[in-house]
This record gives C-alpha cells, sequence and structure tokens, in this order.
C-alpha cells in the first residue's frame, strides 16, 4: 500500500489512541514548506506576514504560528483581539496584526496584550490614543493603517488617509507600523481590477507622503497576490490560504512543491448489510436496488461535514472512493463500500483534505460539493474534531476540544 504523506509512524499512533477517532491531521512539515517556498518567491527585504485569523483557518493557530515563524515569517495576522491574546497566551512574541476593524472598547485590552491594532477611522485612533495614555505602555503602541482601495469594507478612503497618518505620526505615544490595502480580485488574474487597486494604493501614498509624513513599510499582496506576483513590490506580503496548501481560487496555482497541511480521517464503526429496497438515513432519500455494504463513520454536520454533501461527497477507504449514501446526520455518515474493496471496523477512512494516493475529495472539491470556496470548508471545521499536529510522522501536539468558558 502507498504510505500517506501524512501517514503516522507506527510509534505515533500509541499518542493518539484515547482520542475521536474522527480527527484533523495537521502536518507542521507542510506549514513549514509552503511559508519557505512562499518566502522564496519573495523579493529578499519582503516580510512575511502569516495570516493566522480564524484559528488559523481551522488548523489551530498557535501551531501554525510557530511553524510559520520557525520558517521565514516574522509578522502574524489576525482578525480579532480574542485571537491575537490566544497566540500571547501559547508564549508567542511575534508581532501580531489585528487586521480587521474592532470595536474602540477593545481598544485598551488590545494594547494591553502587546496587539497592533488596524486603524482606518479617527474614532478608532482615538480610542487608541486614550488606551496607551491609560496603561503606561512601556514603548509606543504600533498602528496600522489600511485603505480602502476599491473592496468597500474596512480602510480609510484615499481623501482622508493623509490626515489620519499625520495624526499618528504627530502622537509620539504611537509608531507608525504599516500602510496597506486589501485587494476584491486578486484570486481572478484575468480581472485588471486588482491593478487599478495598486494605482489608487499608489496615490494614497503619495498623498500621504505629500504631507510629510514618512512612509511606513507598505503591503497590498495576499495569497492570490503573491502567487500572480501583484502588490508583491511593497516590504509586507500577507498570505494566508497558501500558507495551508490550499489554491485561493481555481484559477490561481500554487507554487511547486506546496501541499495541503490539513487531512480530515475517521474509522469505521459498524458495516451494515443493505438489502434491496432498503433505505439508509434520516427521510430514506437512498432505496438500494441492489444489495450493498454500508459502512458507518462517525462524522456528520456538527463537525462541519456540512448536509449538504447528502448524497453527494464521497470518502477514501483503501485508495477508493466511497460514496455517501442518503442524508448526512448530525453526528454520522453512511457510505458505501464498493464491491470488491475488503474492509473492516476500525479501518481508516478519509474523509478529506491530503493528496493522492488518498481517494478522499481535496478542500477544493469539497468546497465545489458545499457550493462556497476552501477557506470556508477549512473555517468550517468544528472544535469537536480533535486537531493531530505532525512533524515527520510523529504526533507533536494534540487540541482536543475547546477551552471551557468562565462563570461571570
Ligand atoms: C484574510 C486576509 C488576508 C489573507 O488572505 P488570503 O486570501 O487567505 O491569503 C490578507 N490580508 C487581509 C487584510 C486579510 O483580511
Amino acid at each position: 500500500m502507498t504510505l500517506a504523506r501524512h501517514s503516522l509512524t507506527p510509534a505515533a499512533i500509541p499518542r493518539i489512541s484515547g482520542i475521536r477517532a474522527t480527527r484533523a491531521i495537521v502536518d507542521l512539515d507542510a506549514i513549514e514548506g509552503n511559508v519557505r517556498i512562499l518566502r522564496a518567491a519573495l523579493p529578499r527585504a519582503c516580510q512575511l506576514m502569516a495570516v493566522v485569523k480564524a484559528d488559523g483557518y481551522g488548523h489551530g493557530a498557535p501551531w501554525i504560528a510557530r511553524a510559520a515563524l520557525t520558517s521565514g515569517a516574522s509578522l502574524l495576522g489576525v482578525a480579532t483581539v480574542n485571537e491575537g491574546k490566544i497566540l500571547r497566551a501559547h508564549g508567542i512574541l511575534a508581532p501580531i496584526v489585528i487586521l480587521g476593524s474592532i470595536d474602540a472598547a477593545e481598544a485598551a485590552p488590545a494594547c494591553q496584550a502587546g496587539l497592533e491594532i488596524t486603524i482606518a477611522d479617527e474614532r478608532l485612533l482615538v480610542a487608541v490614543q486614550q488606551a496607551v495614555r491609560s496603561h503606561a505602555l512601556k514603548e509606543p503602541a504600533a498602528v496600522h493603517l489600511k485603505i480602502d482601495t476599491g473592496l468597500r469594507r474596512y480602510g480609510a478612503t484615499t481623501e482622508v488617509a493623509a490626515a489620519i497618518a499625520l495624526k499618528i505620526a504627530a502622537d509620539p505615544l504611537l509608531r507608525f507600523a504599516s500602510l496597506f490595502t486589501h485587494f476584491a480580485s486578486a484570486d481572478e488574474p484575468s480581472d485588471p481590477f486588482t491593478g487599478e487597486q495598486l494605482k489608487e494604493f499608489e496615490q494614497a501614498t503619495a498623498a500621504i507622503n505629500a504631507a510629510d509624513v514618512p512612509l511606513p513599510p507598505l503591503h497590498t499582496a495576499n495569497s492570490a497576490g503573491l502567487l500572480t506576483g501583484m502588490g508583491t513590490q511593497y516590504d509586507v506580503a500577507r498570505p494566508g490560504i497558501a500558507l495551508y496548501g490550499v489554491p485561493p481560487s481555481p484559477d490561481v496555482a500554487l507554487k511547486p512543491g506546496m501541499r495541503p497541511a490539513l487531512s480530515v480521517e475517521s474509522r469505521v464503526t459498524r458495516l451494515i448489510h443493505i438489502a434491496p429496497g432498503d433505505t439508509v438515513g434520516y427521510n430514506r432519500t437512498f432505496r438500494a436496488v441492489a444489495p450493498l455494504r454500508g459502512a458507518l463513520i462517525p462524522i456528520g454536520y456538527a463537525d462541519g461535514y456540512r448536509r449538504q454533501l447528502s448524497g453527494r461527497a464521497w470518502v477514501g477507504i483503501k485508495g477508493r472512493r466511497a460514496h455517501v449514501l442518503g442524508r448526512v446526520s448530525m453526528d454520522q455518515i453512511v457510505v458505501e463500500v464498493p464491491e470488491d474493496v475488503q474492509t473492516t471496523v476500525g479501518e481508516i477512512v478519509q474523509i478529506f483534505g491530503g493528496e493522492p494516493p488518498l481517494a478522499a475529495p481535496s478542500i477544493s472539491d469539497m468546497a465545489e460539493m458545499m457550493g462556497t470556496n476552501a477557506y470556508e470548508v477549512l473555517v468550517g471545521l468544528r472544535g469537536r474534531v480533535p486537531r493531530v499536529f505532525i512533524r515527520n510522522g510523529e504526533v507533536v501536539a494534540v487540541r482536543d476540544g475547546s477551552l471551557g468558558g468562565v462563570d461571570v
């Protein structure tokens, strides 16, 4: 049998024998390799910000962040204050930039946790200024200014950007850490809009420069920009999805040698004889016309294996496709074992991710079946699916479930 790239060494298996059979294997070697390849595609002086928002696109942010930092990333990007705090709680000291908009009341906790805030208007700027004054910080607080060059989401307009930049530069307790924008359609390389956004960004930087504000590091490129060479002439690039070895869209290819880090697997928990006329699952949407063997697998929509996959998706058993029969339940699916495949209870089943020769759908295949993009497939994988981190085929960490809350 051909070994899957993420195959665990026999020594590694006892370390995860006590956790749920349905688990995500996260290959840290793949993350590190991907970061090195992305790094090598950038100009030497360009820094790499590893975007690990949404729990590292569902992979487990602290482990991804550490792997990225050891292989060429020097900054981290998150979306929320709490995501940044989780990284700090794991002992990560690298600069962490909150890329999204936050509430003014979150400015103080963000500064105290040593997180760098992205501002786009005066309201949040004033909140940061108040926060740094009421909490004696050792160093000026780093702030980033985001410019809206066409996404019409978070960001200051080019017209007001220079005024905000002046206020940042004039405040001795602030450090103007970077100026950036975000692309709307870089994952559609034929769309000229990315070029228009870059022109708009140049105008904004020129206006700030003309206001006598020294320009901080500049950045524009997300994964798609980095992979297609759009906006990589600046000081930082901010890849997210590509770190995980997943292409941003069907129109943008990864660099040779990049590979997916995450694969979800489970085990057969029951073999079911299905007779002609039998139906499988809720609402009896599948009816057998011939005898077949079903295999029960403990994954369902509460794990992020969406109900939309009912009757559509397949899993890999011994390198062969086994199709989902009938409805996906909350916690289980039944698949059809191909006629000539021998299997037993306890057999490992590849649910998705990984690479050929595994017969499981790729993350992009899942996205197509779910009518969404690869990003949503990844972040949709729920916390109750344990994450098993491997390096060199050895288990180096396991995260099982989320930490509990606190009563207040
Ligand atoms: C999410 C995000 C990224 C990363 O985008 P990918 O398409 O995953 O590479 C980069 N920059 C900003 C501002 C983001 O919000």
